[in-house]
C-alpha cells in the first residue's frame, strides 16, 4: 500500500513497548487516527522532537493492520507554549478536539479551526478572547449552533435593551420570563453581537475582534457552559 502524506496535530501520546509511542493524531486528510512511532523514545530518534504536543506536523504514514505507522514527521508550524496559562490552554484545546472529533471523519474546515486553536492557545496572554472564539466556532461547525433570534420558548422578539439569557439546554436565547433557573446565563447586547459574528462572520473578522475584560469574561462563561453541556461533564484539563 502507498504511503499517505498529510498534516496533523498530535492530540495524545502514550508510551508503548520499550521505545515506541502510540499517538492519536487529528489529520487533515484522514480525520482522527491512531499511529505508532517506532523507536521514537530513543534519544537518537530523529522523529522525537517533531512529535511534541502543539506542533502541526507533516506526517508520512504507512497504513498498517491496526493503525498507521509513522514513517516520517516534519514540523510545519511550531507554536510557543511556555507558561502555565499557555500550556493549560493547549491541553484544554487538544482535549476538546479529541473528545468531539470522531475517528476517520476528515473535514478541512474543522482541521483548519483545530490549527487556529493552537495559535489561540499560544497567544492566550496577549489575545485572551481568541481561544473562546475558536472554541465557539468549533461547536458551531459541529452542529451546535445557538438560536440567536427570538425567544426560543415564547417567540417574543428580543429587541435591544431587553435582558436576554442563553439557555444551553434549549440551545439559544430566551427572555427573562422563559429562562430556566439553573441553566441560563445572562447575555449582554455585546455578547449577542459577538455570537452572531461567530455564526455568520468569517475568520478575518473574528481575528480582528477586540473586547473589554468584562465582555471576555462573559464570553468565557458562555463557552464553558456550552462545553459542559455538549460534553456532558467537565474535562480533565479543567480540573
Ligand atoms: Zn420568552
Amino acid at each position: 500500500m502507498q504511503n499517505i502524506v498529510t498534516d496533523g496535530i498530535i492530540l495524545k501520546r502514550k508510551n508503548y513497548a520499550e521505545a515506541d509511542r502510540i499517538l492519536d493524531i487529528y489529520t487533515n486528510n484522514l480525520g482522527k487516527i491512531s499511529a505508532i512511532a517506532k523507536g521514537s523514545r530513543k534519544l537518537t530518534s530523529k522523529k522525537s522532537g517533531h512529535l511534541e504536543l502543539g506542533n502541526v506536523v507533516q506526517f508520512d504514514l504507512i497504513p498498517g493492520k491496526n493503525m498507521f505507522i509513522i514513517a516520517g514527521a516534519k514540523i510545519k508550524d511550531r507554536h510557543q507554549f511556555i507558561d502555565l496559562k499557555q500550556m493549560k490552554a493547549l491541553f484544554l484545546w487538544l482535549e476538546i478536539v479529541d473528545t468531539l472529533i470522531h475517528h476517520n471523519e476528515p473535514c478541512n474546515q474543522t482541521f483548519d479551526l483545530a490549527c487556529k486553536g493552537l495559535i489561540a492557545a499560544s497567544q492566550i496572554n496577549d489575545r485572551p478572547m481568541q481561544s473562546a472564539l475558536v472554541e465557539l466556532k468549533l461547536y458551531d461547525l459541529l452542529g451546535y449552533r445557538m438560536n440567536l433570534n427570538e425567544c426560543l420558548i415564547g417567540g417574543e422578539s428580543l429587541v435591544e435593551g431587553r435582558q436576554c439569557f442563553l439557555s444551553m439546554h434549549k440551545g439559544g436565547l430566551v427572555c427573562e420570563l422563559h429562562k430556566d433557573e439553573d441553566a441560563s446565563i445572562k447575555a449582554s447586547v455585546n455578547i449577542i453581537k459577538i455570537l452572531r459574528l461567530v455564526h455568520f462572520g468569517n475568520w478575518d473578522i473574528l481575528d480582528r475582534l477586540h473586547a473589554c475584560a468584562d465582555v471576555i469574561n462573559e464570553l468565557r462563561e458562555i463557552v464553558e457552559g456550552q462545553r459542559h453541556y455538549i460534553v456532558g461533564k467537565k474535562l480533565k484539563s479543567e480540573m
